[in-house]
């Protein structure tokens, strides 16, 4: 049977639900799957997302859409409709440092038509991107459907089996796209290697309400030994609080009145609310984790976002990389899927592509978390720039580069069709719906 036909098959033959054929199937529907598969969906490629949760409502995940992202969104067509939904906005990036504030970067000096890091909680992101391509009918996606393993034939990759509550499933595809995150099984099981790094800090992420008279902006604190992120999210206030790795069971064994007293003495206008930490569960432990793999594809498969390169939280790039990674590889492999046949060598495009930007970002998060923020948490003090570091944000020309790093990264990825199986694919849809 051709892969066309098995596709018909497997879309329409409703009993014959244990198989399910596409051209391409995503493993994961992240920011980096969920946008994958959109952007191949409005290219008319057939693709099947495979999600293990029932819905995408997770707390304390990724929230902030940079510039970059932005900027993908408003090629695609979907800018003015994101920003419809719940945000906030952040132009400046400033440290509060003892007896001073520092602005760490300002985008609203960037020439971009969104010069701000928009945060928006990530279920609502994903629910906007995944309604927007299920308008096509190439797209499908299933929830409660949490991939295993690779179907392996002859060292090449077929595709995936799947459980989900009515029993196991496979898929089966000319392509297979990894997008399950950090914790990804699938690499392992195709023999990718990884190159881990050891970040020297965690995170601990809680919330304290917003109230009155509180400031607008989205703030970082640095002083004393603690460092602090804190994220504006209208009715409350998203903390990140850095810790070095390992230390969570010792600053559990302090006790929770010692950590409210900690926060409230680094940001004293929350010292008044610290009581809503009420236990342990509402301090949730995000292990640091960040690696990369050597290559990211082989035979029938491709990883992106995560499960290619895990990032630390400094700077709150992960999901700006997952997205620019997503419209990489739909640039490079919308056609070849589309004719039907995937090369090794479209594979390694990707890669190339994003590899440099990726282990870039990685070096400068590593640098940060190494000479500053660890430095910082060991000693005690206030957190200082190494000399040459210092002297070279003093040079006119090198003081914008922070913003512009975090706005669009070392390269930022646009959207390279317009999608020209849209009108098409939409046609079809109404005149289903007759
Ligand atoms: C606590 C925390 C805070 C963060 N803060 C920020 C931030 O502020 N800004 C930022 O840019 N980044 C942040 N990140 C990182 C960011 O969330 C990730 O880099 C980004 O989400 C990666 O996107 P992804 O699509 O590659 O993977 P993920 O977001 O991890 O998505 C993977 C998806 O695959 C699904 N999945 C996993 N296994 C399977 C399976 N076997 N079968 C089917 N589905 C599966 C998962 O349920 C998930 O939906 C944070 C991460 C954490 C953990």
């Amino acid at each position: 049977m051709t892969l066309g036909a098995r596709r018909i098959a497997g879309q329409h033959d409703r009993s014959f639900n244990e198989v399910r054929h596409a051209t391409c199937c995503v493993i994961g529907c992240g920011p980096a799957g969920a946008m994958f598969g959109l952007m191949l969906a409005r290219e008319g490629v057939d693709v099947l997302v495979l999600e293990k949760h029932a819905d995408f409502l997770r707390d304390f995940r990724g929230d902030t859409l940079h510039p970059s992202t932005m900027q993908i969104m408003d090629e695609l067509g979907l800018a003015d409709g994101l920003l419809q939904l719940r945000h906030t906005k952040a132009r400046k990036i400033t440290a509060r440092l003892p007896g001073r504030t520092l602005t760490v970067a300002d985008l609203g000096r960037l020439k971009t038509r969104f010069p701000y890091i928009t945060f928006m909680p990530q279920w609502d992101f994903l629910d906007y991107i995944t309604a927007e391509a299920k308008r096509y009918p190439t797209f499908r996606l299933e929830m409660n459907a949490e991939a295993k393993e690779l179907i392996l034939e002859g060292g090449t990759v077929r595709g995936v089996r799947y459980e989900t509550p009515e029993g196991p499933r496979e898929a089966r595809a000319l392509l297979t796209v990894s997008a399950d995150g950090r914790s990804s099984p699938f690499r392992g099981q195709a023999g990718l290697k990884m190159v881990r790094t050891s970040p020297p800090i965690d995170v601990l992420w809680f919330r304290l309400s917003r109230r009155e008279g509180d400031p607008e902006d989205t703030f970082g604190y640095a002083g004393n030994g603690r460092f602090m992120a804190v994220i504006n999210r209208s009715e409350y206030w998203q903390i990140a609080y850095l810790i070095r790795k390992g230390e969570y069971e010792s600053v559990r064994a302090r006790g929770l009145e010692a950590f409210r007293h900690a926060v409230g003495e680094a940001i004293p206008e929350f010292a008044g609310r610290t009581g809503e930490l009420g236990n342990w569960d509402n301090v949730k432990l995000l292990t640091v984790q960040a690696d990369r793999l050597r290559r990211w594809h082989g035979p029938g498969l491709l990883c992106i976002g995560d499960a290619a390169h895990a990032m630390s939280p400094v700077g709150g790039v992960g999901i700006n990389l997952a997205i620019a990674d997503a419209v990489a590889a739909a640039n490079a492999l919308a056609g070849p899927l589309g004719e039907g046949r995937v090369r090794s060598r479209d594979l390694v495009a990707v890669q190339l592509r994003r590899e440099l930007p990726t282990r870039v970002i990685q070096a400068l998060q590593s640098f940060a978390q190494r000479r500053v923020i660890s430095t910082s948490l060991q000693q005690g003090g206030a957190p200082s720039l190494p000399g040459f570091v210092r002297f070279l944000l003093s040079l006119r020309p090198v003081r914008g580069i922070p913003a512009r790093l975090i706005a669009f990264g070392v390269w930022p990825e646009h959207v390279k069709s317009r999608g020209p199986a849209m009108e098409a694919g939409l046609i079809q849809v109404a005149e289903r719906s007759r």
